[in-house]
């Protein structure tokens, strides 16, 4: 709706009516009832809100309002859906068929929220834990857009928690290889522990991955999974921190390939500076900063190959999934926390 012309992620505001007269074939409609918000928008809206769950969900009604999709105007970003199918149009029916859904069944949106129509009725609860809000509403899923059907075998909350960062762990098998080294900062985090098991698998006993996370039990958490040879508990923000806790710890900061997880800014530094020359850093965090990174590298003469982290890879859901069942230890871990 505005501006005039602009595709919807960048738009500031979409027209997010789902009532039944106005659906279009090229849509497919879901009844919504959780928000999966993306992690560096849910700690801003923590943060801006004193921590208060109420304030968070009016914070996120207004955003909704505002702009008929949630779209963290701070932040930036979104996050993704758990919802039932009421509607799918004549033209969206291979967008469905490929994802083995129908009307009635229950999916999670696999594209942003920053580009999802939404309109909010209730907000039921806000779990400030797990990044999840409990909802009554309307989605729109374009044509051009993707869903995944919730899995029977796994705690529902679980897998939307998972499929929301499903981007992380199938470019980790991607971009590492055999015998490589890996740094993962903000490891004890969702993307951080599903990065890290692939980096293991990847990498093999000849390899190593190894782990940054500032907060002991989030420390803890991550050495329990047992994908990493070493968690280092520092600051991914305090370069200088870093390394030097690095070299004490490994003997040393020259990896193959960081991956930065964190759900906080300027942690881009670390990554740049901990990866060894042509080796090549994955920004998956949404807290990561153009100009840091790129003014960052050539401010300390680093020649490292650094990628962007594309939320979508080919087969990224079942991937993601099946890492989960694949590993015990990180399913239980991770089901701890959506269960607390
Ligand atoms: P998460 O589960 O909240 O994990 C973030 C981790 O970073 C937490 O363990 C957190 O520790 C840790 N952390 C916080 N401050 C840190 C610091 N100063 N140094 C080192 N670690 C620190 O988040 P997530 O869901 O995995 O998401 C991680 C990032 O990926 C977020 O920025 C999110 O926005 C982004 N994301 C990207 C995409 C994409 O398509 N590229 C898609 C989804 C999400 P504590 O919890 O102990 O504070």
């Amino acid at each position: 709706m505005d501006p005039a012309g602009v595709l919807p992620q960048a738009a500031e505001r979409l027209d997010a009516d789902a009532s039944p007269q106005r659906r279009h074939p090229s849509e497919i409609h879901l009844d919504v009832s959780t928000l999966n918000v993306d992690s560096a928008s849910m700690r801003q809206l923590a943060e801006a809100n004193g921590h208060d769950p109420v304030r968070v969900g009016e914070a996120i009604a207004h955003i909704v309002a505002a702009r008929g999709k949630l779209h963290n105007p701070v932040t930036g970003s979104g996050g993704m859906l758990l919802g039932r199918v009421a509607y799918v149009g004549q033209d969206a029916r291979d967008t469905a068929r490929r994802a083995g859904v129908a009307e009635g069944d229950r999916v999670a949106t696999l594209v942003s929220l920053t580009l999802t129509p939404l309109s909010l009725r209730r907000i039921v609860a806000v779990h400030l834990d797990t990044h999840q809000v409990d909802v009554s509403g309307t989605a729109i899923v374009f044509a051009s857009g993707m869903l995944a059907r919730m899995p029977d075998d796994l705690p529902e909350r679980l897998a939307l928690g998972a499929l929301d960062v499903a981007g992380a762990a199938p470019q980790v098998l991607r971009l590492a290889a055999a015998g490589q080294s890996v740094l993962i900062l903000g490891a004890g985090g969702k993307s951080g522990l599903l990065a890290g098991s692939a980096a293991r698998r990847r990498v093999g006993a000849t390899g190593r991955v190894v782990g940054i996370e500032p907060h002991p039990a989030a420390a803890a958490a991550a050495r329990r999974v047992g994908c990493f040879d070493a968690v280092v508990e520092a600051d991914a923000r305090d370069a200088v921190a870093c390394l030097r806790a690095l070299d004490a710890v490994v003997g040393g900061a020259d990896f193959d390939l960081t991956v930065s997880c964190v759900n906080v800014d300027a942690a881009e530094m670390t990554a740049i500076l901990a990866t060894r020359p042509r080796g090549r850093v994955y920004f998956f965090s949404m807290a990561t900063s153009f100009a840091r990174a790129a003014l960052g590298a050539e401010g300390v003469s680093r020649d490292v190959d650094m990628l962007v982290g594309n939320g979508y890879c080919e087969g990224h859901a079942e991937a993601t999934l099946a890492l989960l069942r694949d590993d015990a230890a990180l399913r239980d871990e991770l089901t701890r926390r959506f269960s607390a």
